[in-house]
């Protein structure tokens, strides 16, 4: 692989154990934050990046956002282990800033190889970040949220709902009852998929 080639090299369980090749990130993270879940899960969910929680406890979603997210999925009927989660760059960027285009682009591969491992029915990137690094194009996310769309990811036909970022929800209230319905949307499409292979719903049990 040439040195600007994007990233490809999960193992088993879809993990990256080593990667230097974002400076600025490797000099702010504490660990790489890789996705979590069934690695044959119906339902992906795509973050941006590890915050200072994600950063130390090594899981995506687990600070307030990830509150959010666990609620909205409980309300759905869905269990947090029961849906995988992860997120376009793997290291935390300095004061939380947006990724940066060339750390996107060097942490493609990993999300890449993880979206055809895992070959979800739905994948649910949440927020403008990655809403526009996996359909390749501007999103206004505030007015596409709740939208599905038929797309070609890296060569692959994927269905793909677009979510507001949890965060959202924290600093503008209004946005909740969107964000929780978008999710409960999800969980009916992913379980759509049930009887072929697809998920089972808390409320099943
Ligand atoms: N925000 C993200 O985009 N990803 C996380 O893992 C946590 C917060």
């Amino acid at each position: 692989m040439s040195d600007d080639a994007p990233a490809r090299g999960l193992d088993d369980d879809l993990c990256v154990r080593e990667c230097e090749r974002c400076p600025a990130l490797v000099d702010s993270r504490s660990r790489i934050v890789n996705g979590v879940g069934p690695t044959d899960a119906d339902l992906l969910f795509v973050g941006e990046g590890p915050g200072a929680t994600e950063d130390e406890e090594g899981e995506p979603f687990v600070g307030r956002s990830g509150d959010v997210l666990d609620e909205a999925l409980r309300e759905a009927g869905l269990a947090r282990a029961d849906v995988r989660i992860t997120n376009c760059v793997r290291c935390r960027p300095p004061e939380n800033r947006d990724p940066r285009s060339e750390e996107l682009a060097n942490c493609r591969g990993y999300l890449t190889e993880e979206i055809d491992r895992v070959d979800p029915e739905l994948i649910v990137p949440l927020g403008k970040v990655p809403s526009e690094h996996l359909l390749d194009r501007d999103v206004a996310i505030t007015s596409a949220a709740g939208s599905v769309v038929e797309a070609r990811i890296d060569g692959a036909a994927r269905r793909v709902l677009l979510c507001v970022h949890p965060a959202a929800t924290l600093y503008d209230r209004s946005q909740r009852e969107g964000f929780f319905e978008a999710i409960a949307e999800a969980a009916d499409l992913a379980g759509a998929a049930d009887g072929a292979g697809g998920q089972s719903r808390l409320g099943d049990y």
